[in-house]
C-alpha cells in the first residue's frame, strides 16, 4: 500500500481531489505545489494510516517506516540538506491535517531534527546563532508539550524570567547567549520531569512527533469537537511532515495569516495580520499583538506600526498575486499561512475560509455577479444551519452605550450575560439556565465547552485570528477578542478596565460588531432579512422542489413564520392554545368532567375561543394551506395540582373539591407520552373532534369570506395506529361539515388527514392512506416509539451514547436514517401505493434539521414543516437538497 505522498518543486503525488485521503491540509499543499506556487517540499502520511494504527493497537504499517524515509530522502534532495546530518541539517514541520478542518484541537511541532549538535550548524548556515538558539528553545518547548506532556507554561516561566532579569519586553529582545542558557534550562526542566534527557536523535523526534499527531486525534477535545461538528472519528487524521521555512530569522522575515475577503463582513479585500520575526504560532497564540498587511486596513484601524505592504512590497505583491490566484483557483475564499523567510515567500496552508453567515451570503452573492459562480453554486455555499447567526438581535443604534472597554469586533451579533472567567462556571451556569458572558485573558482549545455554555465571549488578549474568535465565529456566537485595556484577574475574580471593577455576576453587553463591552444588559433589535440574503434565498427557493411550512399556532409565531418566508402552517398543536388564560378552567372542567353532557358544557365554552384563534391564523396565512391537529394533550398536563387550581374548577363545574381531587387521580398516568392522548382522546369523547371541526369551519367560512381567499383547512388527526381510530374521528367530522353546510349554506372545501407517528401506522400506511388525504410525518413521536426511548428522559442518557460512539447524534435532533428513516420511507411508499396523489410532510423537530430535511428530499415528501425561526435555514436545506 502507498502510505505516503510527497509534494513540492512544482509537482506532487497527491492532488486537492485527495482530500479523504490527505486531509484538507495535505491535500491543498499538493495542489499548491501542482500549481507552481512556492511551497516549501514535504510529504503526507495518509488518513489510512491513522485508522491503521487505531485499528492495530496503536502501531504501524510495516512497509510505513521505509516509505517514510524515502519520502524524507526526497525532500533533503529538493532541499540540498539531510535530515540529521550534522553539517547540513534539514529541520521539519510535524502537523495534522484531518479531512475537515479542526481549528486547534490538534497539535503541530516546528523546528523538528534540531539538537545540540544541529543547532549550531543551522546557525553558521544561516549566520545568525541568535535565530538558531530561538527556534531550538521553540522547538524544545512545544515538542515537550505536544509529544511529551511537560506543560507549556513551566517553560514560559523560565523564559519570563529570562526576559525580566534582563530587563527584556519580548522573545525577541532576547541574545543568543541568554537564548543559550534558557535551553540549558528548558532541558533540565524536560530531565527533571520526565527523567529522562529531550530526545537528541533526529528520527526519535520524527516517530513521537507522527505519533503526537495521531494519539492527539482521539484526546477528549478532539472528541468533543468531532461530536459537536458531526464528524465521524472513522475518518482519521494525516500527518504532514515538510521542509521548515523560517520567518524567524531576523528583520526580514515574517510569518502571517491571511483570508482573500474579510471573514466577517464578506468585504473583497485581503485581510491578515502577521509579525516580523517570528514563527507560525506567534500569530495564533495572541502573545504579541499582531500588524496589518495591507495600507488600508492600516490606516483604517489608525495603527502606528508598518503593514506588511510597505515594509515587505515585493513580498507582499507576490502574495497578492497568488492570493487572487488560489481564490480564483477554488472559487472560494480562501484562508492562507504564510512565511517569510530573509525576503522569499513561502505558502504554507491554503483552505476554504471559515466565515460568518453574513460574510457567507456576500461572498456567495458577490462570487455570482464577478462571474466566478453560478447561482445554483452559490446556494450551495452557505451552511444552512449558519443562517441562525443573522437571526441573532444586534444592539438598537438608540440605546444609551455605558462603555466599558473596546476591542475586536471579532465576531458579529450582540449578547447580554452575566460575567464568568471559566469554562466550568459558564456550563454550570448555563445548566442552571442562566445567561453568561465567558470573559478570558485568552482562550484555547479546553474552552470549547465553555464557549459553547456561553452568549458570547469576551478576551483581553490575542487578534481576530485568535483562538477565540475563529471558534466563535464558527459557533456563531458573539465574541470581542484582544480588549487590551480590560484586566482580568481570575484570582481576585474581577474583571476592570479605566478605574472601574467588575466583579463575577455583574451583567455586561458584548457588541461583537464593533467590538464594545458595555454595562449592564442593552436593549437589542431583531435583523431585518433583505439584501443578500434575500438574494440567495430567492435563488434557494428557485431551487427547491418541497415546500416549506411552519409549525405554529399563535398570531405571533404565524407573523414571524410569513416574514421569513414560510408557506403555510403544517402543524397547529391546538392543545398549545389550551393553556392560555381563562381558557385552561374550561379544559379541566372538560377532561375531569364525568358525563358527556358536562364535556359538552365545557366545550361549548371553549368553541368560541378556538374559532377566534382560527380566523386569525387563517388570516395571516391569506390562503395558504394551514394544518390543524385535533387535541393532542399529553392528560397530565393539564390537570389541575395546587389546591387552589382544584378549588378554581370544582367552582367552575360546581362539584366538590374533594371529589374533584379523586377525579384527577384517576386521570393521572404512569406513563403519560404513551398514555390516553392523541386520538385516544378522541375515540372516547368525539365531542372534542366535533367542537374542533365545527370552530375550524366557521373559521375558514369567515375568514374566507373577511380575505376573499377561500380557506381550505387540513384536519389532521393525531397518534393513530388503527384504520378504525381514524375512521371513528373522520365520521364526526364529516358529520359536522354537513351540519355547518346546512346551518350556513356555505359550500365547504376541506381535507382529513393524519399524523405518522407510530411504527404501525407507518407499516399499515396503505390501509390509513385510504382514510387519509394526507400524511404528515411525526418524528418526534416516531423517534420515541421506534427506539422505545421517552422524549422526556432520554437526554439523561444519550450524551453518554454519543460520547461512547453508539450515536453519531441524538436521533430526537437529527433523524436516524437508518431507523425511523425506513419506517418514513415505508409509510411513504405504502401510503402512494393506495392513493397515489396524497400529500406527504413532516412536522416533527427533523423538519428544521438540515440533514434531516436532505432525507425527506430523498424520499420525496412534499414539505417540511419546522418552527418560525428555522424556516430560512429550511428553505435553503431544501434547495441544497434538491441540488
Ligand atoms: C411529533 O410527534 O413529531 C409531532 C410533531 O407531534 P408532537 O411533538 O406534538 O407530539
Ligand atoms: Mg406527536
Amino acid at each position: 500500500t502507498k502510505w505516503v505522498y510527497g509534494f513540492g518543486n512544482g509537482t506532487a503525488e497527491g492532488s486537492a481531489e485527495m482530500r479523504n485521503l490527505l486531509g484538507g491540509k495535505g491535500a491543498n499543499l499538493a495542489e499548491m505545489s501542482n500549481l507552481g506556487l512556492p511551497v516549501p517540499p514535504g510529504f503526507t502520511i495518509t488518513t489510512e494510516v491513522c485508522t491503521w494504527y487505531y485499528e492495530h493497537d496503536k502501531s504501524y504499517p510495516g512497509d510505513l517506516r521505509a516509505q517514510v524515509d524515502a519520502a524524507l530522502a526526497e525532500v533533503g534532495r529538493l532541499t540540498g540538506r539531510a535530515f540529521g546530518d550534522s553539517a547540513n541539517p534539514l529541520l521539519v514541520s510535524v502537523r495534522s491535517g484531518a479531512r475537515a478542518s479542526m481549528p486547534g484541537m490538534m497539535d503541530t511541532v516546528l523546528n523538528l531534527g534540531l539538537n545540540d549538535v544541529t543547532v549550531k550548524a543551522i546557525g553558521e548556515g544561516a549566520e545568525d546563532m541568535r535565530f538558531a538558539y530561538d527556534s531550538y528553545r521553540r522547538f524544545i518547548q512545544m515538542y515537550s508539550d505536544v509529544v511529551l506532556g511537560v506543560e507549556h507554561h513551566a517553560f514560559e516561566e523560565i523564559l519570563q524570567e529570562h526576559k525580566d532579569n534582563n530587563g527584556h519586553v519580548l522573545d525577541t529582545d532576547l541574545s543568543a547567549e541568554e537564548l543559550a542558557v534558557v535551553i540549558e534550562q528548558f532541558k533540565a526542566l524536560v530531565e527533571e520531569e520526565l527523567g529522562r534527557p529531550f530526545p537528541q536523535d533526529p528520527m526519535e523526534q520524527l516517530w513521537g512527533a507522527i505519533g503526537a499527531v495521531f494519539g492527539s486525534w482521539m484526546t477528549p477535545r478532539a472528541q468533543t469537537y468531532r461530536r459537536l461538528h458531526d464528524i465521524p472519528a472513522t475518518w482519521g487524521t494525516a500527518v504532514n511532515v515538510q521542509a521548515m521555512v523560517f520567518g524567524n530569522m531576523g528583520e526580514t522575515s515574517a510569518t502571517g495569516v491571511a483570508f482573500t475577503r474579510n471573514p466577517s463582513t464578506g468585504e473583497k479585500a485581503l485581510y491578515g495580520e502577521f509579525l516580523v520575526n517570528a514563527q507560525g504560532e506567534d500569530v495564533v497564540a495572541g502573545i504579541r499583538t499582531p500588524q496589518d498587511l495591507t495600507e488600508k486596513a492600516r490606516l483604517e484601524a489608525g495603527s502606528e506600526r508598518p503593514s506588511l505592504e510597505s515594509l515587505m512590497p515585493e513580498a507582499f505583491r507576490e502574495f497578492v498575486t497568488i492570493c487572487d490566484r488560489l481564490e480564483g483557483h477554488y472559487r472560494d475564499m480562501q484562508d492562507l499561512e504564510f512565511t517569510i523567510e530573509r525576503g522569499k515567500l513561502w505558502m504554507l496552508q491554503t483552505r476554504s475560509g471559515k466565515r460568518t453567515a453574513k460574510a457567507a451570503l456576500k461572498i456567495a452573492v458577490d462570487m455570482v455577479s464577478e462571474g466566478l459562480l453560478s447561482e445554483r453554486q452559490a446556494v450551495t455555499r452557505v451552511e444552512p444551519a449558519a443562517l441562525d447567526q443573522l437571526l441573532h438581535p444586534t444592539i438598537d443604534p438608540k440605546a444609551e452605550r455605558d462603555i466599558f472597554a473596546t476591542g475586536l469586533p471579532a465576531s458579529p451579533g450582540a449578547a447580554s450575560g452575566a460575567i464568568v472567567f471559566t469554562s466550568d462556571e459558564a456550563e454550570q451556569e448555563k445548566a442552571a439556565g442562566r445567561k453568561v458572558i465567558l470573559v478570558r485573558v485568552e482562550t484555547s482549545p479546553e474552552d470549547i465547552h465553555g464557549m459553547h455554555a456561553a452568549e458570547g465571549i469576551l478576551t483581553s488578549r490575542g487578534g481576530m485570528t485568535s483562538h477565540a474568535a475563529v471558534v466563535a465565529r464558527g459557533m456563531g456566537k458573539p465574541c470581542v477578542s484582544g480588549a487590551g485595556l480590560l484586566r482580568v484577574d481570575y484570582r481576585a475574580g474581577t474583571l476592570s478596565a479605566g478605574g472601574r471593577v467588575l466583579k463575577k455576576g455583574d451583567t455586561i453587553t458584548i457588541d461583537g460588531s464593533t467590538g464594545q463591552v458595555l454595562l449592564g444588559d442593552v436593549p437589542m433589535l431583531q435583523p431585518s432579512l433583505s439584501g443578500d440574503f434575500a438574494t440567495l434565498m430567492g435563488w434557494a427557493d428557485g431551487v427547491r422542489r418541497m415546500r416549506v411550512r411552519t409549525n405554529a399556532e399563535t398570531p405571533a409565531d404565524a407573523r414571524v413564520a410569513r416574514e421569513f418566508g414560510a408557506e403555510g402552517i403544517g402543524l397547529c398543536r391546538t392543545e398549545h392554545m389550551f393553556f392560555e388564560g381563562e381558557r385552561i378552567v374550561a379544559v379541566r372542567e372538560m377532561i375531569l368532567s364525568e358525563t358527556e353532557e358536562g364535556r359538552r358544557a365545557a366545550l361549548a365554552k371553549l368553541l368560541p375561543m378556538q374559532r377566534n384563534d382560527f380566523i386569525q391564523l387563517f388570516e395571516i396565512m391569506k390562503g395558504l394551506p394551514v394544518t390543524i391537529r385535533l387535541l393532542d394533550p399529553p392528560l397530565h398536563e393539564f390537570l389541575p395540582k395546587s389546591d387552589e387550581e382544584i378549588a378554581e374548577v370544582a367552582a367552575a363545574m360546581g362539584v366538590d373539591a374533594q371529589k374533584l381531587r379523586e377525579r384527577s387521580h384517576e386521570l393521572e398516568e404512569f406513563n403519560p407520552m404513551l398514555g390516553h392522548r392523541g386520538c385516544r382522546l378522541l375515540v372516547s369523547y368525539p365531542e372534542i373532534a366535533e367542537m374542533q371541526a365545527r370552530a375550524i369551519f366557521e373559521a375558514a367560512i369567515e375568514a374566507g369570506r373577511a380575505t376573499g381567499a377561500p380557506v381550505v383547512p387540513e384536519i389532521m388527526v393525531p397518534l393513530v395506529g388503527l384504520k378504525a381510530e381514524l375512521d371513528l374521528v373522520r365520521d364526526r367530522i364529516d358529520a359536522m361539515a354537513r351540519a355547518v353546510a346546512g346551518e350556513t349554506g356555505a359550500q365547504l372545501a376541506y381535507q382529513v388527514g393524519t399524523m405518522v407517528e407510530l411504527p404501525r401506522a407507518a407499516l399499515r400506511a396503505a390501509e390509513i392512506a385510504a382514510s387519509a388525504e394526507f400524511f404528515s410525518f411525526g418524528t418526534n413521536d416516531l423517534t420515541q416509539t421506534t427506539f422505545g426511548i421517552s422524549r422526556d428522559d432520554a437526554a439523561s442518557f444519550l450524551g453518554t451514547y454519543q460520547q461512547k460512539g453508539l450515536l453519531e447524534q441524538d436521533p430526537f435532533v437529527s433523524l436516524d436514517r437508518d431507523g425511523v428513516g425506513e419506517l418514513v420511507k415505508i409509510g411513504a411508499e405504502r401510503g402512494r401505493s393506495a392513493r397515489p396523489e396524497i400529500k406527504l410532510g413532516i412536522c416533527g423537530e427533523h423538519g428544521g434539521d438540515p440533514a434531516s430535511i436532505d432525507f425527506c428530499e430523498s424520499v420525496g415528501l412534499d414539505y417540511v414543516s419546522c418552527s418560525p425561526f428555522r424556516v430560512p435555514i429550511a428553505r435553503l436545506a431544501a434547495a441544497q437538497a434538491a441540488l
